[in-house]
């Protein structure tokens, strides 16, 4: 048996007795087999001595076997790794960043607690997944839509926590939530929000309740194990539909931003896009991949205009009355029109709600119909390979866009990425105003591609924070070298996590060194 970090092996066998009393024998997982069904199949450090290997897992059923398991870690100082579903793919999956912890599984608490159709929202524990909550409401035929992720495998608590983006309107998954229930490390249940009244009417209708609002500690933290999280639902929209905007010149992008981010601060596109090059996405040939391997503007600009390929484009979905969404398009046109000689537009598909089963399985990707999917995989590269995601915020200016671009293909360049270069990626509005670059690295069963991988990463972090620009989330492996990076005033925000870690958890057995936060005991001190 795996044992956790400076427990001895009596005293965690004599735990493991006392976490299967509390759950059920039944419920905690011991064997090398069964435990490494929590491992990380796709780690950056896949098969390496750095890879993090829980030592055993337990599930419990319900918020007062959570208080149990507590204790229990409390007692004996067991360090625990918090999921709910486990499917974090591409961020340390259902896998602990500190090996021998001990993972807290809650995917048996996985109760649709309510859905309600005339305030919109639902109150869900941690262990229902996107597909099980559209269940619920397709069964009901209930008005309602979920947001889901690609893919949608996991769960609207884990995904909120994490920050997670979708595609409709709710797409800001943490910012959609409305009220969470808390279980501290001491074991004290705590509702945030209106859930602080008793008998309270509208915990899932107003976030903030009375005092400090403070929900945020509990996000991408190692301070709680939340076991229940109200979410808004979108109420079924009437209509859908999408243009594309198209332009031919590089210094297009900068007007192309401008008014983009105007329509979406304006709240006239609210779901996300991407803002993409077709002309570094098109296919491998060889007088285009000499233009782009060396940045030739005006050659590339010429190939678009004789292959009548846009150098940016970038599509916008709206959602909402069919008139109003027509009178947003023809609203769009005009701004981008008055903005940039020469652009040109395409009317995309529309539709309107509720979809037949026929139309819904014409669909090409489900999910920015409130739809869960599992389609992305097919999209992500061959079989048996992960991926990792670098994922730095930059304004939303053609300016950044294109520095980040520069600057990340150099990184690339430097040191011989196997993907090439960062100019062929799109940036996304996951997040209202401001973009996020998403690249993705493959992540193989390959000890040595994968130690350049991490090289690359390293290294994209450092150039990223050099240009203030910061990563919003990341695999468990880059946690400390992220939280590193955010580091003004000495790392004044790092010390008041560690403040709050130390009161809140003075045992250190929640999710040590989640996100760059660790434990007093396992704290390296900053000077
Ligand atoms: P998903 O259910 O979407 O697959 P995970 O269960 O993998 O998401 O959770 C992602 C991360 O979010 C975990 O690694 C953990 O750090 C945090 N997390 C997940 N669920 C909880 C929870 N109920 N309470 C506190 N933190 C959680």
């Amino acid at each position: 048996m795996r044992v956790p970090p400076g427990l001895r092996a009596a005293d965690f066998a004599e735990a493991i007795k006392q976490f299967e009393a509390a759950v059920g024998k039944d419920w905690v997982f011991t064997s090398d087999e069964d435990v490494d069904l929590y491992r990380d199949a796709y780690s950056p450090l896949w098969h390496e001595a750095e890879e993090p290997i829980p030592s055993a897992a337990v599930a419990p059923d319900g918020v007062e076997q959570v208080q149990a398991v507590l204790q229990v870690a409390n007692r004996y100082k067991i360090p625990l790794w918090t999921i709910s579903t486990g499917r974090n793919l591409g961020y340390g999956g259902s896998a602990p960043l500190l090996s021998g912890s001990v993972v807290l599984d809650l995917k048996r608490m996985n109760r649709v607690l309510e859905v309600n159709d005339k305030n919109h929202y639902a109150l869900v524990e941690p262990g229902v997944s996107y597909f099980d909550l559209y269940k619920y409401i397709h069964e009901r035929g209930l008005k309602v839509w979920i947001d889901p992720p690609d893919p949608g495998w996991g769960s609207p608590v884990g995904n909120s926590l994490e920050r997670g983006g979708g595609y409709t309107p709710m797409r800001d998954h943490y910012d959609n939530h409305c009220g969470m229930e808390v279980v501290l490390a001491n074991g004290e249940i705590v509702r945030t929000g209106m859930g602080a009244l008793p008998g309270a009417k509208t915990w899932q209708q107003y976030k903030y309740g009375f005092g400090p609002y403070i929900d945020g500690i509990f996000s991408q933290s190692n301070l709680g194990v939340v076991t229940k999280l109200g979410i808004w639902l979108l109420p079924e929209p009437e209509a859908y539909r999408t243009g594309t905007v198209m332009v031919s010149k590089h210094d297009d992008l900068l007007k192309l931003v401008e008014v983009f981010a105007y329509l979406m601060n304006s709240g006239i596109v609210q779901a996300t896009t991407l803002v993409t090059s077709p002309l570094w996405f098109s296919r491998p040939n060889p007088e285009l991949d000499a233009l782009r391997f060396n940045g030739e503007v005006a050659g590339l600009e010429d190939y678009a205009k004789r292959h009548n390929i846009p150098y940016w484009s970038v599509n916008l979905p709206l959602y909402g009355p069919a008139r109003v969404i027509e009178a947003q398009w023809e609203f769009a046109k005009d701004k981008f029109s008055a903005a940039i000689p020469g652009v040109t537009f395409a009317d995309g598909p529309s539709y309107r709600f509720p979809l037949s089963s026929e139309q819904v399985a014409n669909l090409s990707d489900t999910v920015p119909f409130g739809i869960p999917s599992l389609s992305i995989f097919s999209i992500m590269g061959p079989k048996g390979q992960g991926h990792l995601g670098f994922s730095p915020i930059i304004p939303m200016t053609g300016e950044a866009v294109l520095e980040s671009q520069k600057v990340f293909t150099q990184v690339y360049r430097d040191l011989g990425s196997p993907t090439g270069s960062a100019a062929s990626f799109p940036v996304f509005s996951f997040f209202a105003r401001a973009f996020v670059n998403i690249y993705l690295f493959p992540v193989v069963h390959d000890v040595e591609t994968n130690r350049k991988t991490r090289e690359i990463y390293r290294r994209l972090i450092k150039e990223s924070a050099a240009r203030g620009w910061g990563e919003y989330r990341t695999h468990t492996t880059f946690m400390n070298d992220i939280a590193e990076t955010y580091s003004f005033n000495n790392h004044a925000l790092l010390r008041l996590h560690e403040t709050m870690k130390d009161a809140l958890d003075p045992n250190g057995i929640l999710s040590p060194g989640k996100n760059g936060v660790w434990p007093k005991t396992m704290r390296k001190e900053r000077a």
